[in-house]
């Protein structure tokens, strides 16, 4: 069994550690926060003082942080995982980061002698509990190799996409579709609610229609009706306003780069930056029907 450190103990951090403990790992967990912290230690996460305490004699890292900035910062920092990571160990980032910057903090490992593979997730916070998320990978072979019976612990479908930035760049593409819907998901159910339409009826004849996708199926933003989607528990986060509009934005900024037309992505990161300025960045991005008008006496059922 491994030594595992993990950096990033929020909504998907516990959980996806939780799964290396269950699969008889040791993990050596850091987060910033206290409450993280506590969460990851009731999980059986071994809580260390600061990243350099994490990585220290680790056989691997993982890391699982909102954003590239502070994935940059965790990782390649003075007192980040490279700096004090023994040589020949590999991070495996599972945080949505975007291409660029996972390459170059790939070329900045190969320089040090230790690894780097982007590894983004998709599955949400219930396909990090039951260990049945998806795994994009970008990276060496070896490094891929070397990782790959480590994260069978957190997911079910892992795929090698390529070399380093692959991984985000299929992150990127599955996230703009999946932004898209949730936007469009949210749109239409305040519309559904303005017509007075069953939430149920709803739900029930659009996943048995053309109008289905895994969102609206998993992530139904009115509550009530599905018992695991957020809207059903006060629009807690799941996957926070804020993280979505992030991954908007990253895959705006690879369209444009590469000189593609995302009008619809762009029109719904519009949407979830206007959540956000009205104080709901830190919500669930089902609630984005919130800010969009949906009726709150009629959002606040639990199944
Ligand atoms: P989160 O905000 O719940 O967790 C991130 C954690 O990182 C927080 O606990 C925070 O305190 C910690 N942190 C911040 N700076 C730190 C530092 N310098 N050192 C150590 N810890 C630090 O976010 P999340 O929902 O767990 O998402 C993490 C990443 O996974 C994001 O990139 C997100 O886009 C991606 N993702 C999330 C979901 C989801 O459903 N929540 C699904 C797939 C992918």
């Amino acid at each position: 069994m491994s030594k595992i450190a993990w950096i990033g103990l929020g909504h998907m951090g516990v959980p996806m550690s939780h799964n290396m403990v269950k699969a008889g790992h040791t993990v050596r967990g850091y987060d910033i926060s206290e409450a993280a912290r506590e969460a990851a230690r009731s999980n059986g996460v071994e809580v260390a003082e600061s990243v350099a305490d994490a990585v220290r004699d680790a056989d691997a890292v993982f890391t699982m942080l909102q954003s590239a900035k502070v994935v940059e910062q965790v990782v390649s920092g003075v007192d980040g995982a490279f700096a004090n990571m023994p040589k020949g160990t590999v991070v495996v980032d599972c945080s949505t980061i975007g291409i660029d910057t996972a390459r170059t903090l790939a070329n900045e490992a190969k320089k040090l002698g230790v690894g780097f593979v982007d590894a983004p997730v998709s599955g949400g916070v219930h396909g990090a509990e039951d260990g049945s998320l998806t795994l994009m990978l970008g990276g060496d072979i070896d490094h891929v190799a070397a990782i790959e019976p480590l994260i069978k612990s957190v997911g079910s479908y892992i795929v090698h996409v390529g070399p380093s930035g692959d991984g985000q760049a299929m992150k990127v593409v599955n996230n703009a579709l999946m932004a898209v819907s949730m936007a469009a998901a949210c749109e239409v159910s305040v519309l559904a609610q303005r017509l007075k339409l069953d939430p149920q009826v709803y739900f029930d004849i659009v996943t048995r229609s053309s109008g289905d996708s895994w969102v609206f199926r998993n992530w139904f933003p009115l509550p009530g009706v599905v018992a695991n989607s957020p809207s059903s528990h006060g629009y807690e986060p799941g996957f926070m306003i804020d993280l979505i509009h992030k991954d908007l934005r990253l895959a705006t900024a690879t369209a444009a780069e590469f000189g593609v037309r995302l009008d619809t992505a762009t029109a719904a990161a519009q949407l979830f930056a206007d959540a956000s300025a009205a104080g709901d960045g830190e919500k669930d991005c089902t609630g984005l029907v919130l800010s969009l008008g949906a009726d709150a006496e009629k959002t606040t059922a639990s199944v």
